[in-house]
This record gives C-alpha cells, structure tokens and sequence, in this order.
C-alpha cells in the first residue's frame, strides 16, 4: 500500500518536473521494503551469486577491501585474482537458499553456491597478524548487486601473482597479507 503510495507521488513529480528521474528523497518512504530502488538510499545492500539460488545482505558498507591473489583463492575460484571485501560479522546475513562450505584447510571455511559455484564468503577461526577474523564476514565484492560501494585499494599475496597480470603503476601491493 506503501509502494503505491509512494509511486502514485513519483509519477506525479514527474509530470511535474519531467526531468527528474525520481521524486525528491523526502517521498521516498525507507520502511518500504522489498523495493530495489530503495538500496541506493538505505544503508542495506544485497548480493547473491550467479543463479540467484543464494541471496544475502549486508549492512552498512564494507570498511575495508583487497584484491587476494593468493593460489587458494585462485584454485577456489578459477580466476586470477578475487576482490574481498569485509564487514563486521554481525552486518552479514544469508536471506535466500544455503551457502555451502568448502573446509580445504581445517580452521578456513569458503562459502560458495551448492548450484551454481559462485564463491560468495571466506570466514576463518583464528587471528592473523594481530586480527581477529572470527569477528569479520569477508565476502566476494562483485556479487553485490551494486559492486561500486567497494572501494578495493591493496593487492594482498603478490608472491602469488600470476606473471601475465600487471598491476597499476604505484598500487599498494603485499608479498602476503
Ligand atoms: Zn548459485
Ligand atoms: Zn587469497
């Protein structure tokens, strides 16, 4: 009812000022959920994997991102490189289908599409170099429906790298993490 609402509004802004392509931020009501639009606004954002059998959401945006060209995550994904991103473990929730874990190396669990194969998540039980990673979700950036509010700045195990990959002139790089 909301929805409707709040459309019957932006139709008629846009008859009023036709260029416009919503109506000003103030009509757009935030309790109506289920509305893709609305993501651009809040602070929820949505991700899932190739298939669409996985779906998951985040809150807030991500405070910290890398591209990891460690053999793991090359081997686990069939790419050259991944780029992570991580929110607090609290702000990450599976809200369609099941993700299931692939537990190589006892402590690292890689979540991935049962269907599909997409790589959606990377958890690990123990702290590297001073951080905790239990209390992190590390995730894939690029399976956010809008990969644009990552903002990846380090490459993380270039001892790794494949040769045929150049990386920018001046980009932070690590031997490891
Ligand atoms: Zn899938
Ligand atoms: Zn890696």
């Amino acid at each position: 009812m909301i929805c409707t609402i709040r459309r019957f509004l932006q139709q008629s802004f846009r008859k009023i000022w036709p260029w416009r392509q919503n109506a000003p931020d103030h009509l757009n009501f935030s309790f109506c959920f289920g509305d893709a639009a609305m993501n651009g606004k809040s602070n929820t954002h949505d991700g899932g994997c190739y298939c669409g059998a996985v779906r998951y959401r985040i809150q807030g945006v991500p405070d910290f991102s890398a591209h990891c060209h460690c053999r793991s995550c090359q081997l686990a994904l069939g790419g050259a490189f991944v780029t992570w991103a991580k929110i607090p473990a609290g702000n990450f929730s599976v809200t369609k289908g099941k993700i299931k874990i692939c537990e190589k190396t006892p402590g690292i669990r890689r979540g991935f599409c049962g269907d599909c194969g997409t790589t959606l998540t990377y958890a690990a039980d123990h702290v590297v170099e001073g951080q905790d990673w239990s209390k992190d979700a590390w995730f894939t950036a690029v399976t956010l429906d809008d990969p644009t509010i990552v903002s990846p700045q380090n490459h993380v195990f270039v001892s790794h790298k494949q040769p045929w990959i150049t990386l920018p002139e001046g980009a932070p790089a690590f031997d490891t993490f």
